[in-house]
């Protein structure tokens, strides 16, 4: 397992960062922190900087919600779950992704924070990733498998935002993507993941309210709408393609 999650460091461009972030330390040794990069917390999680500014997706997200999404919000769950793995060695060196999948197997004790802020750790950290895009249109092999599997582009950002709206409080709204490549629309409660069914999140959306009451106050449909304005499509395409090549860890 070491060799497959050594290997799915190098997938995409900003997916360096944040792979580090989601390695406990000693995984693996990232010879320094990048400039301005927050103090490593004390734990074996650490939060990555936005992989762009905070204002990178204004005017749809604005700049003061990203920073206190990330910066307060992400920065609890990280903190959160390093506090919970402190007395428990051995499952603070397991990746995230393979803690999220073994719930089961966590002490009962600690079980309910590892899945509250280490879902909320690995949603935010694809969430990331995936915006500070110029929307558009899929292409490729990515539009194809949407095509193929949601009746289409416009069907399934339909199908999403409506998805999204129906969240009862907080949650999230996924595409996720399996071993074989077939893609699926899903919601998620608090901050539960795909990865606690085995799948990936190809991407989603936040529909807590933290994510968009500053703007939109509590209009969701209007946020869930205007989010795809900040997809990054190529972002999300390298991810499907790490997924079928199974190096899509987060
Ligand atoms: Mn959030």
């Amino acid at each position: 397992m070491t060799q497959f999650h050594r290997r799915s460091l190098f997938v995409g461009t900003a997916a360096f960062g944040l792979a580090v972030a989601l390695r406990p330390a000693g995984a693996q040794a990232p010879a320094a922190t990048p400039a301005g990069a927050p103090a490593p917390a004390a734990g074996p999680f650490t939060l990555a900087p936005l992989p762009y500014a905070a204002n990178a997706n204004e005017p749809h997200i604005d700049a003061m919600t990203m920073e206190l999404h990330h910066d307060r919000h992400h920065a609890a769950y990280v903190s959160n779950l390093n506090a919970a793995l402190k007395d428990h060695g051995d499952l603070a060196k397991k990746p995230l992704e393979e803690m999220l999948a073994n719930l089961a197997s966590v002490p009962e004790a600690i079980r309910t924070t590892v899945r509250n802020s280490g879902g909320g750790h690995a949603n935010h950290t694809m969430f990331w990733q995936i915006m500070g895009g110029q929307g558009g249109e899929p292409t490729g092999e990515l539009k194809a498998a949407i095509d193929r599997d949601l009746g289409g582009v416009s069907k399934m950002r339909d199908d999403f935002n409506a998805a999204g709206g129906r969240v009862f409080g907080s949650g999230w709204v996924f595409v996720t993507v399996d071993k074989a490549g077939k893609l699926a629309l899903t919601t998620k409660p608090n901050q539960d993941t795909p990865l606690m069914d085995g799948n990936r999140a190809l991407f989603g959306n936040d529909v807590w309210e933290h994510a968009y009451y500053l703007k939109y106050n509590n209009r969701r449909p209007d946020y869930l709408r205007a989010w795809w304005n900040v997809v990054n499509w190529p972002k999300i395409a390298e991810r499907y393609a790490a997924a079928k090549a199974g190096t899509l860890t987060i």
